[in-house]
């Protein structure tokens, strides 16, 4: 049997919710239908003054609910597939956050290790003026993603702003903060996966998640701002963390921002020696009352999924779980909260920084983190109302919440003409 790609994968877990909310054959089409695709292959000049063709990737899954949202990877591995579905996906993570965004995703099939600055600079300008066609701040505004940064979306708007004849701050988001970015915007999507993390703990455990023990995969951006605001704003007992490098364990619980800081100026967390030293996979299997996978996709797997022994799982990674591990951890009564619903709030204060930039007026950083904390909150409670109902797990509930926005959409609009 030929293997089911990514997006066939997705759309299994986008069927599940779909049956369940009894969605006619015409919406269930123009809901897993991608709206545009556009793949560019296009010249660069390398410094020897050599031409190399590279190619790239902008789809736009679905716009009906606002302008599209999706980041833009670097990476030798970007493919259609992967693209196809996480655009897909960013259109359920706007729909379940209720930003008013649909979902897109953009790429290059490039290892960026390879280029030097300049020819990194002539490559990302090239490809997106390729896909400005298509990009623009009421169209499609992109982002950072895995190997892209506040450097590259500075050259973003700055190409499409020539393009164009003026300064567009709503372009991109991720920018840097002295050219349109939003403040809270680093530490988001790791505030967002804490505060969910916490109402996860109230909803199936019974209590805050103060006291209780987390166990945080992977310490890039949102893994450590995920255990550093767990254990500073909701007390929660971070027992181990790890990176590339391996786990680091203390049933006495690990002082998360000693930690950071040294993780911070050693560029990785080696030699951490306040605590034992453990593998990633033991890491996964410790018994702790929240796992929270923050590194890569496809962490838990068939093979290991039977050893997880965590009360709830709070997927901060996208695709940390793959659909036979959901399978498994479903049957073993393990709670998980989805990729698409924990880790919304960096997309979330991606749409503070647009309509920042749209309005040229910017927010403090205590307005900025309460109008998250109040959209995370909201996003988490309409789950929870449809699990109830639907007497589901919750990342199928997740998904119909959403599934449901869009559709809803759908029908008011009309199809047109
Ligand atoms: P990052 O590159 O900053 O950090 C990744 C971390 O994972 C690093 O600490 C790295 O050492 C660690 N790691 C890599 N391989 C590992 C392994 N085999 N075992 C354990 N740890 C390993 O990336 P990030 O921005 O923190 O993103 C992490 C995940 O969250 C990705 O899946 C990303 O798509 C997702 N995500 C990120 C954001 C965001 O705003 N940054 C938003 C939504 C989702």
């Amino acid at each position: 049997m030929a293997k089911e790609s990514l997006f066939e994968g997705a759309l299994r877990q986008f069927n599940k919710a779909a049956d369940l909310l009894k969605l006619d054959g015409g919406m269930r089409e123009v809901l897993s239908t991608h709206k545009r695709e556009l793949t560019v292959h296009f010249p660069v000049k390398m410094d020897d003054g050599s031409v190399r063709v590279f190619t790239g990737y902008r789809f736009q899954h679905n716009i009906t609910r606002g302008p599209a949202k999706g980041g833009i990877r670097y990476h030798p591995n970007v493919s259609e597939d992967e693209i196809k579905t996480l655009s897909f996906l960013m259109t359920w993570k706007c729909a379940v956050a209720g930003i008013p965004f649909g979902g897109s995703k953009g790429g290059i099939k490039v290892d960026p290790t390879e280029l030097s600055e300049s020819e990194l600079e002539r490559l990302s300008r090239r490809y997106f003026s390729e896909i400005s066609i298509i990009v623009g701040p009421t169209e499609d505004v992109p982002a950072p993603d895995v190997n892209t940064n506040g450097k590259i979306m500075s050259w973003f708007l700055d190409t499409y702003s020539m393009n164009v004849g003026h300064s567009t701050l709503g372009i991109v988001t991720g920018k840097p903060l002295e050219l349109g970015g939003s403040l809270g915007r680093s530490e988001a999507t790791g505030r967002g996966v804490s505060i969910i993390a916490n109402e996860a703990s109230k909803y199936f455990l019974g209590d805050e998640i103060k006291g209780k023990t987390v166990a945080v995969q992977g310490f890039g951006n949102v893994g450590s701002f995920t255990a550093l605001i767990l254990e500073q704003t909701y007390g929660a007992k971070v027992v181990a963390i790890s990176d590339i490098t391996g786990g680091y364990y203390n049933p006495e619980g690990i002082n998360v921002k000693e930690a950071f800081d040294y993780a911070t100026a050693n560029k990785s967390l080696e030699g951490y020696n306040k605590a034992q030293k453990i593998t990633n996979e033991e890491l996964l299997e410790l018994d702790v009352d929240v796992l929270i996978p923050a590194a890569l996709e496809r962490a838990i797997t068939a093979e290991n999924a039977d050893k997880v022994r965590a009360k709830i799982i709070v997927e901060a990674a996208n695709g940390p779980t793959t659909p036979e591990a959901d399978e498994i951890l479903n049957s073993k009564g393990i709670k998980i909260v989805p990729d698409f619903l924990s880790n919304s709030g960096g997309v979330t204060v991606s749409y503070f920084e647009w309509v920042q930039g749209l309005y040229s007026y910017f927010w403090d950083l205590e307005n900025v983190r309460s109008a998250l904390e109040k959209i995370m909150k909201g996003a988490f409670k309409d789950s929870v109302d449809m699990l109830e109902e639907q007497k589901t797990d919750m990342r199928t509930a997740s998904y119909m919440v959403a599934i449901n926005k869009v559709a809803t959409a759908t029908r008011l609009r009309g199809i047109f003409p």
